[in-house]
């Protein structure tokens, strides 16, 4: 009886992060300019979804600096051009820019950032991607937001 009790407390300790985990992601990001992932699932289901950016690396936010941001695939261009002209002090980002969705801070190894967005405001048929909007690092930092059901 006791054993039993025990087993269900486990499971249930266990259940809690799990459906949890589906409803965020976790993106590393390293002083190669690299994601460690290309593509993240976002189901549908979600109220909202978190994605933790993770910089591996050593090295500064002014020499290797990161973050992710999310904008649809037509977006991403636009965005990463008015980016780079809003500077650092801006994370990268143009101030009040509507296009958009989600973005982290930019940070430097070691660090690590996190962004809530909620998935309702993806549309379906639409493709999305996530970039480091860093000068230079979006042609070889970027990926794909997949919506899922679920
Ligand atoms: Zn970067």
């Amino acid at each position: 009886m006791f054993l039993r009790t025990l087993v269900l407390l486990v499971l249930g300790l266990f259940a809690a992060p799990l459906w949890a985990a589906n409803c965020a992601a976790t993106v590393e990001a390293n002083d190669a300019m690299q994601f460690n992932v290309a593509n993240v699932n976002v189901p549908q289901s979600c109220k909202t979804f978190t994605v933790t950016l993770k910089h591996t690396g050593k090295l500064p936010r002014n020499v290797m600096g990161h973050d992710w941001v999310l904008t649809t695939a037509a977006d991403k261009a636009g965005v990463d051009e008015d980016g780079i002209k809003a500077g650092l002090d801006n994370n990268y980002i143009k101030p009040g820019d509507t296009r958009v969705i989600a973005h982290t801070k930019v940070i430097g190894g070691g660090e690590a950032a996190s962004v809530t967005f909620k998935p309702s405001v993806l549309k379906a048929g639409t493709d999305y991607v996530y970039f480091c909007s860093f000068p230079g690092h979006s042609a070889v930092m970027n990926g794909k937001i997949t919506l899922t059901k679920g």
